[in-house]
């Protein structure tokens, strides 16, 4: 008798389930993110802050997939959501930095 294992799950799949929001010819405003891998927080922060009230009190959604990345932004001074693209780099520093 085999047991069924659990935990298996791929870490680096942190939010799933997106794959379906991926439409063709469909244009969305989409900000591309401006920061590097290997910027420092506080750009990394610069780069995220709210474009409407220019808050850097930023929760952000990191979603990822095989084609692409990108950070669901939600504003925590004026709740304004936006959609910011990223690289795969920019998503790695994203999510290595849980500090954000
Ligand atoms: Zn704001």
């Amino acid at each position: 008798m085999i047991t069924p294992q659990t935990g298996g799950f791929a870490a680096g799949v942190l939010w799933g389930g997106e794959r379906l929001r991926h439409t063709r010819g469909v244009v969305t405003l989409t900000e591309t993110a401006s920061f590097r891998g290997d910027d420092a927080t506080a750009l990394v922060e610069a780069s995220l802050a709210c474009r409407i009230c220019l808050s850097g009190e930023i929760d952000w959604l990191l979603r990822a997939n095989e084609w692409d990345a990108e950070a669901e932004c939600r504003c925590r001074g004026c709740e304004a959501v936006r959609t910011v693209s990223l690289t795969g780099e920019q998503a790695l520093r994203l999510s290595v930095d849980r500090r954000l």
